[in-house]
């Protein structure tokens, strides 16, 4: 099978990464020849929407998927009709990139979601009960295009501020903690989900990820299951998906989707009997679905903006290690690390910050 990858970031190379022993060989079409995927399959460079690039992804694919949501609705049709499938379908990537529309899914599912208003003027906005966050309706991702508002002036001058596009307000919720569940959708409708997992941000960028999440219920576990299989089956998904959820005491408060592997699903690697990149691979060609059970209680520290030094990394007992590859930068994400059980992802984490 041959697999062609809108992006080639990390997301990417680890997809072609799982895929290798499988003998599913990876694509990848990136505007920059820098791209972390090339190292380990094909770099086509060229934008996402050029006719050429997307060409030639369709020529070197039988299916094509994403590693991130923002596709140009017209890249999907030219690869389809350059004979590449394409999968998960395009409605799921419309939805998740529009924040309203997502929410009127989670509505018409009956999955509770923060309170919310549309915004598309500053009149709307002045209506606006405080504290909220403000976010635009598109791409936003990683904290970026939004902001807390408190007070009657942060307020007033917002909507300018936030760039004058369609824009929702949410409610400030004071959450307990934030939780994500990750989970795969095979052509033959068969749906398999991964442990629910509690995830730790830092400037609006995932640091930790612990699964599963500790101290969970079994009412919780169903409630974000039930969610994430009825998103999955409402849009004819195939491949895998992520929910992110706030936690208020027995409620769980749907934050938004992302139609593809996830930042919080990188402990499958090393913590699930198979990772959410196989998973999301046998998915999109076909294949069935492999087990999503836990293997060991695992947490998954980021490494953010720079690498620690190898060494002590790799001086961690347990500690697995991927790197991307990439040259380092504020606020961008370099590698990661997963650690099984106990408390010695305390180091990694004093590591990665240091
Ligand atoms: P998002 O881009 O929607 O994933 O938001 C990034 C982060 O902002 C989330 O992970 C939360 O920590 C925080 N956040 C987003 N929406 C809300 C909200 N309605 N109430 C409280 N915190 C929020």
């Amino acid at each position: 099978m041959r697999v062609g990858i809108l992006g080639g970031g990390q997301l990417a190379r680890m997809l072609a990464l799982a895929g290798h022993p499988l003998g599913i060989a990876c694509s990848f079409l990136d505007p920059s020849p820098d791209a972390c995927a090339g190292a380990v399959g094909d770099l086509i460079v060229d934008a996402y929407d050029a006719p050429d690039g997307l060409d030639r992804l369709a020529a070197a694919s039988d299916v094509v998927t994403f590693e991130f949501e923002s596709v140009p609705a017209s890249s999907a049709t030219r690869l389809s009709q350059r004979g590449a499938s394409v999968r998960p379908p395009a409605e799921s990537l419309a939805i998740a990139e529009d924040r309203l529309l997502e929410k009127r899914l989670f509505g018409e599912l009956g999955i509770e979601t923060p309170a919310f208003t549309t915004v598309d003027s500053q009149r709307d906005l002045d209506d606006t009960a405080l504290p909220a966050v403000l976010k635009t309706r598109r791409l936003g991702y990683d904290g970026k295009g939004q902001r807390v508002l408190h007070t009657g002036d942060e307020r007033d001058s917002a909507f300018e501020a936030m760039g004058g596009t369609p824009m929702i307000a949410e409610q400030l919720v004071e959450f307990d903690r934030e939780l994500s569940i990750v989970g795969v959708r095979g052509r033959d409708g068969s749906v398999a989900c991964y442990p629910l997992v509690e995830n730790h941000h830092r400037d609006g960028i995932l640091r930790v990820t612990h699964a599963p999440a500790p101290g969970l219920t079994a009412a919780l576990e169903q409630l974000a299951e039930r969610a994430l299989r009825s998103l999955l089956e409402r849009l004819e998904y195939v491949g895998v998906l992520a929910l992110e959820l706030f936690q208020v005491g027995d409620r769980l408060l749907a934050n938004e989707i992302a139609p593809r592997v996830h930042n919080s699903g990188h402990w499958t690697i090393d913590g699930a009997e198979t990772s959410q990149f196989e998973n999301h691979l046998r998915a999109v060609c076909g294949l069935p679905l492999g087990s999503t059970a836990l293997r060991a209680p695992s947490t998954m520290v980021n490494l953010v903006g720079g690498e620690p030094p190898l060494a002590e990394l790799a001086a961690i007992e347990g500690a697995h290690i991927h790197l991307y590859g990439k040259s380092p930068r504020p606020g961008r994400k370099l590698g990661h690390v997963t650690i099984s059980g106990g408390r010695e992802w305390r180091r990694v984490a004093d590591l990665a910050d240091r």
